[in-house]
């Protein structure tokens, strides 16, 4: 492995039609695709088993881990079919939003999938159609159905999205089909749930108790999209220290709040999840020219090599991959920009201000600043919950992490973390002294013929009451 090209900020793809078969989800993930995300609000619970069988025998093709994520929808609440899939509106006109099963005529009286009727009060805007569509609720008319008065022309499709940005869910936001999709998803090889329009840490405590309730081992990623979360620092500081990730969900986010916070939002986001060692995904609209054309934008390429340059584990393709003409050269063109950014640039540093620092953390932080001053090649370290490597990820070294574990699903989460890839074997009792040795044993650390031995700062731990308690210099 050469050091210069391992791709240190992953990415993660949406899987959709473009990419729904065992021989596109084979090529993204050979061209550096870590992690899938399968989206709930669309597809069906056979699509995605499916998806899952061919993600997981490509990644063992490929010989490396990629995570699977299920993404949940949240209260994204959607329209229903409308009359010849179109409605125009005007400013001034009242629209009834009705919950109960109906078809659509063609008037004002237009079927919503979620009872609106319980959350929302008179007064708060309601968005439709990624904000196409601005509207205020003026009355709740019935205990099904609410009316709202229509503030702009335009016109709504079936099946597009509401924003509710000033409404409070009050810590109940999972709908009845997310609880079925958790249940479900519980039973399947799912890596990490995330959950849409989170609006307090709240909402993660209750999904972490309803997974570990299930026996599910997924670790669970707040996607930080509403305007309540966002509203203050210590909210969005809470719901980062409560998820096990975050992502930075632009799409809704700039409908909700406005595209003009999100860029500061995102800055904010990946520093808080360096400070706490969580994993950062950046989201939406990375390469959305690439949804059709065959290369990407200036602006488009500067925003991934911002996100790298910010320090995100990961950056995330949606439309692109899912929906678009050109997955396979957007993932090529991502990572082209992944890996010049890396070469000529370090991650900004950030202020960790840890109160107290742990044995964990001043391990971690001491063997990547060790292994930044030697200028090693590789940091390797052993791990069964993936909690070492995170935080040596978390300093963000400019080399590769190789992290020995012998649990598979710790293994895939880690698929997704900065400049982290894990390698794979069975337990062994006192196994962590000799990392670089097995490594190299094993054929997982393949220099080229005539290279350099590599210079690895090695963390381990014996099976003792410290865990993790050495940092060793090894020629390998
Ligand atoms: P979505 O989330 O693609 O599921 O809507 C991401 C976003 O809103 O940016
Ligand atoms: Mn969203």
């Amino acid at each position: 492995m050469s050091s210069r090209l391992f791709k240190r900020t992953k990415i993660l793809a949406t899987i959709g039609p473009a990419t729904n078969s065992a021989e596109m989800i084979e090529s993204i993930i050979m061209a550096g695709v870590n992690g899938c995300r399968l989206n709930c609000s669309h597809g069906s619970n056979e699509e995605r088993d499916q998806q899952i069988k061919w993600i997981r025998a490509a990644a063992a093709k490929k010989g490396r881990s990629v995570a699977i994520l299920q993404d949940l929808q949240g209260p994204k609440i959607r329209l229903g079919e409308l009359k010849d899939n179109h409605l125009d509106l005007k400013a001034g006109d009242e629209m009834i939003l009705e919950s109960k099963d109906f078809e659509h005529d063609g008037g004002l009286t237009v079927p919503v999938q979620y009872n609106l009727a319980e959350k929302v009060a008179v007064g708060e805007p309601i968005f439709l159609f990624d904000g196409k569509i601005k509207s205020e609720v003026v009355e709740i008319s019935s205990d099904t159905a609410i009316k709202v008065k229509v503030l702009n022309d335009g016109f709504v499709m079936s099946k597009k999205g509401l924003n509710l940005p000033e409404t409070d869910f009050g810590g109940d936001i999972l709908t009845p089909k997310d609880l079925a999709d958790i249940e479900y998803g519980a039973n399947c090889d799912y890596d990490y749930v995330s959950l849409s329009f989170v609006q307090s840490a709240t909402d993660i405590v209750k999904l972490k108790q309803l997974l570990l309730s299930l026996g599910s081992t997924a670790k669970v990623i707040a996607k930080i999209e509403t305007k309540k979360a966002i509203e203050s620092e210590k909210n969005l500081e809470e719901i980062v220290k409560a998820a096990d990730g975050i992502m930075v969900a632009r799409g809704d986010m700039a409908v909700e709040a406005g595209a003009e916070v999100v860029p500061i939002v995102q800055r904010e986001l990946i520093a808080l999840c360096r400070k706490h060692a969580k994993l950062c995904i950046v989201a939406t609209q990375m390469m959305a020219s690439m949804v059709d054309e065959l290369e990407p934008t200036r602006a488009e390429v500067s925003d991934v090599a911002t996100a790298v340059v910010q320090g995100a584990d990961a950056v995330m393709l949606s439309d692109e991959t899912a929906n678009g003409k050109y997955p396979l050269e957007t993932v090529k063109e991502m990572k082209k920009v992944i890996l010049f950014t890396q070469n000529h640039s370090r991650i900004a540093p950030i202020k960790r201000d840890i109160e107290k620092m742990g044995i964990y953390d001043a391990i971690s932080a001491a063997a990547a600043r060790l292994a930044e001053d030697i200028e090693a090649d590789i940091m390797i370290c052993q791990t069964a919950t993936g909690a070492t490597a995170m935080k040596m990820a978390g300093e963000r070294p400019n080399l590769p992490i190789v992290t020995v574990t012998y649990n598979a699903r710790v293994a895939n989460q880690l698929a997704l973390i900065y400049a982290n890839s894990a390698f794979m074997r069975p337990y062994a009792k006192n196994s962590g002294y000799n990392l670089g040795l097995e490594l190299k044993e094993s054929g997982y650390l393949l220099t080229k013929e005539g290279e350099k031995d590599l210079t690895a700062v090695i963390v381990s731990g014996k099976d003792n009451k410290v865990g993790t308690d050495t940092i060793k210099i090894r020629k390998i």
